[in-house]
This record gives structure tokens, sequence and C-alpha cells, in this order.
């Protein structure tokens, strides 16, 4: 059992320390947010992530893990100090670095025991051999304090899950010393580890994503050409899947990807490359694509319709996935601002990320639109003169499409997701339109 801190309770921090306390080891997890840090306290949890909450619950009964904002207490004597603190992009693509500079001050600050600070942030190749060196440079007391990469691998939606199953665990070092503990901290998750030096391990991260990233921005390529030439990507993707080089994973067509990390992580390598005088294209042409992609349906109703003034329109999902709360980068929220400022009276449906959209757009008029929230996809289509599904929610995939057919005012549907056979619309009298396949007109 190793004393264990954790900087940041997002998505990864939490689900980090969390995991860490299932596995028997103490863990402190820091936050400067003192609202969530009592939120969590009382054993809610600040973020949706399934099973989640019970962990947190029950090990904070068995005493593994507690919360607070007193950094210097829970560095103080930390064996390793995981750090996951937002790297978030900006303006001009690179990784913003000022959320791990802090914490690497406060470490330096307050750790009075040799420890290993491990980050699990995504940050760009060399970062790590800076944080080092910061916290060398600000270090109060005479100790041994080390740096490893250890980039996490999470999907929202599954976070826990794929923390307690994880495909593999990446750590960088650059000592035995920093290899073994590592290792021996995950020794209890029993899961393959891949040791390599920081750099690579670094780049391992953005490799992937961007690997991920350019596979989904390659079928959405193909599907955009499928529609052109009137074949159908669902059947191209089934072809496709049956080669093990390419495997079954990652090839649905749809409105592009969103979340916290594909946007900004290629935007980041793209950066790092440029930086090194490297002109990454791949990764280039994957945020090319993925931006066109986000606003296609609004362009393809653009055409079919006059205008949306005046029209309801039904927006079924609006966070970039199921399965969690978090709305950065979804396509909703490009779409959403450009049917309101058409003057579109939008009825949007989400079951868990309405709350954190309506901070973005409040319920009430917008200009010559309107925003109204409601609680069940029904209502959202009562009446509509059409629908965008922007999120695959079971919820909306278990609409009929005899529904939209008979609730709606004009059954015109445009689905970003693929959820329907073009068959079954076909039969129900639905006007279809959705991503790489032919239109039901
Ligand atoms: P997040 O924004 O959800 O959480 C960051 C947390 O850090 C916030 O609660 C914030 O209050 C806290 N914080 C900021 N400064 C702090 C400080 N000095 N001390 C303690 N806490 C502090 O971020 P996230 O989505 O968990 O992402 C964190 C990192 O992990 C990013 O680099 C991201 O790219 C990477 N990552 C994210 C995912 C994902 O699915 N979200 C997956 C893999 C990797």
């Amino acid at each position: 059992m190793y004393k264990i801190a954790v900087a940041g309770t997002g998505y990864v921090g939490l689900v980090a320390g969390v995991c860490f306390a299932e596995v028997g080891h103490q863990v402190t997890c820091v936050d400067i947010d003192e609202s969530k840090v009592n939120v969590m306290k009382s054993g809610v949890s600040p973020i949706y992530e399934t099973g989640l909450e019970e962990l947190m619950q029950k090990n904070y009964a068995a005493g593994r893990i507690d919360y607070t904002t007193d950094y210097k207490s829970a560095y103080r004597d930390a064996d390793a100090i995981f750090i996951g603190v937002g790297t978030p992009e900006q303006p001009d693509g690179s990784a913003n670095l000022s959320y791990i500079a802090t914490v690497a001050r406060q470490i330096a600050e307050s750790v009075e025991n040799d420890c290993l600070v491990v980050v699990k942030s995504t940050v760009p190749v060399g970062t790590n051999d800076k944080v080092e060196q910061f916290i060398q440079d600000f270090l109060v007391n005479d100790v041994k304090v080390e740096v490893a990469s250890n980039p996490e691998f999470l999907a929202q939606g599954s976070a826990v899950h794929d923390t307690l199953h994880a495909e593999r665990i990446i750590i960088g070092t650059e000592s035995k010393w920093a290899e073994e503990l590592l290792m021996k901290l995950y020794e209890p998750f029993n899961l393959p580890i891949v040791s390599v030096n920081r750099r690579s391990a670094e780049m391992i991260k953005y490799a992937s994503n961007d690997f991920l990233a350019l596979k989904i921005s390659y079928m959405n390529d193909i599907a955009n050409l499928c529609e052109l030439v009137g074949a159908d990507v669902q059947d191209v993707a089934k072809g496709m899947s049956y080669d093990a080089r390419i495997g079954n994973k990652f090839l649905n067509a749809g409105i592009g990807y969103g979340g916290s990390c594909f946007p900004k992580d290629t935007k980041a390598l793209e950066y790092i490359a440029k930086q090194h005088g490297y002109e990454l294209r791949t990764v280039k042409a994957a945020i090319d694509v993925n931006t066109d992609q986000k606003t296609m349906l609004y362009k393809k109703a653009s055409k079919r319709l006059i205008t949306f003034n005046g029209l309801k329109v039904a927006v079924l999902g609006l966070t970039f996935k199921p399965g969690t709360d978090d709305l950065r980068e979804a396509a909703s929220l490009e779409n959403v601002p450009l049917l309101l400022e058409q003057g579109a009276d939008i009825y949007a449906y989400d079951p868990v990320g309405a709350d954190n959209f309506t901070k973005v757009h409040p319920e009430g008029q917008h200009g010559k639109g309107s925003m109204t929230y409601v609680s069940d996809v029904e209502e959202a289509l009562k009446d509509a003169n059409v629908c965008f599904i922007f999120t695959e929610w079971g919820e909306v995939k278990a609409v009929t499409p005899g529904k939209y057919k008979e609730l709606m005012r004009t059954p015109l549907v445009y689905d970003g997701r693929n959820i329907y056979r073009i068959e079954e619309m076909q039969e129900a009298g639905v006007e279809y339109r959705s991503i790489g396949r032919k239109a039901v007109e």
C-alpha cells in the first residue's frame, strides 16, 4: 500500500484516485475548487461516470480516499503525486501548461519526503523534463523528486471500467527507481505495462489519440464521397472491418469527433511538429475534415429549407457522445448557435447534458430564435418541423421511425449518428438524411 496524492479531480484525476483507492492504496485527491471538494466529501460525484459514485462512497467509507483543497498536507509525505489537471488548447493550438506549472510549484513548496511526481495529463513531448527542472528550481526541502510520465487512455462514459481493465499502462521513466515504484503502484491492477522513456511515453499519448481522430476523419471523408457516388458508408465499413489489419472499431461515420481530447490533441501535435519545422500533413487533414463535418447536417438542412425562422427544431442529444455530461467540442455547440441565429425555436433533449448546456445557452429568447429544454424526446418532437440527432443516447435510439411520422408536423430528420436503417425510415414515411448514405426523400 502506498500513499498517493492526486492533483485535479476531473475525469482523469478523480477516476485515477478512486481506482487507486479501490486496489488498496491510501489516496488524497486535491482540487482548487472548494465546492467540488465538498460535493465529493458528501459522497456525490461532480461528474457523470458509470460506477464512479459507488466506488467513491465505498472507498471513502473504508477510509482509503479523502478530498481536500489543502495541497500541502496532501503532498507533504506522499510516495507519489499524480498530476491530472487540464492542459486546454490555446488560440494558436498549443497546450496551456499553466495548470501543470502551478501544481509543480505547489509540489516543490510542500514535499518533505522523497517522492515520484507522475504526470497523467496530456502534455507536449519534453514537458516532463521541464516539470522536473521546475520542481528542482523551487524545491524547499532537501529531498529527491523525480518526474515520470503516465499518460491516460480512458474514454469518458466508461472511465472507471477503462481504468480498472486498461488495455495497457504506459509508463515513461528516466531511472530504475522511478520505473520500479510505478510498476509497484500498478501491480494490484494486474494489467500489461509498457515501460519506455519519458519522451516516448508523452508521444505515445498524442500518437494514439491522433491516430483515432484520423480514423474517424478518414471514415467521414469516405462517407462524404459515398454520398456522391451512391455507395453506403455503413456497408463499406462492414466490408472493411473483416480485415484484421484495419480492425472493426472506430469505423462509424458521423458529424465528427468532439470531446476534450481529440480536437485539442490533434491541434497540439500539429503545433509541436510545426515548432520543429515539420508539417504533420495527415493530422492536419484530420482536423480539416472534422471542422467541416461538424456542420454537415446544418448545411444539408439549409439547402432543403428556405429558412429556419419560426420553425420548431427538435435537437436530440447535446453532449459530445453518450454516457457523459461533457459538452466540450460537441457538435451541438456549433450547430445550435447557427440555428438560433437563423431564428429557429429549438426544443432540446439530452438525458444528462441539458444542465450544462443551459449555462451556455439559457432557456428563452435568443435574438430571433429561442431555446427550450424538454425532459423527454416526444416533447421535443411534438409538432416539430425538423429534427437533428447529434448524440446517440439510448433514449434517442429507442424512438421508433413511426414516432417521427406521428409526432412531427413534417417528419424531416437529420441524423448525425446513422442510428436508423434507411429502409425503416423509408417505410415509416420519414424524410431522412444521414451521413454517407442515400437520402430518403
Ligand atoms: P478536467 O478539466 O475535467 O479537470 C481538471 C481539474 O483540475 C479541475 O477539477 C480543476 O479544478 C483542477 N485543478 C486545476 N488546477 C489545480 C491545482 N493547482 N491543484 C489541484 N487541482 C487543480 O480535466 P480532465 O478532462 O480530467 O483532463 C485532465 C488531463 O487529462 C488533460 O491533460 C487531458 O488532456 C487528459 N486526458 C483527459 C481524458 C478525458 O477523457 N477527459 C482522457 C485522457 C487524458
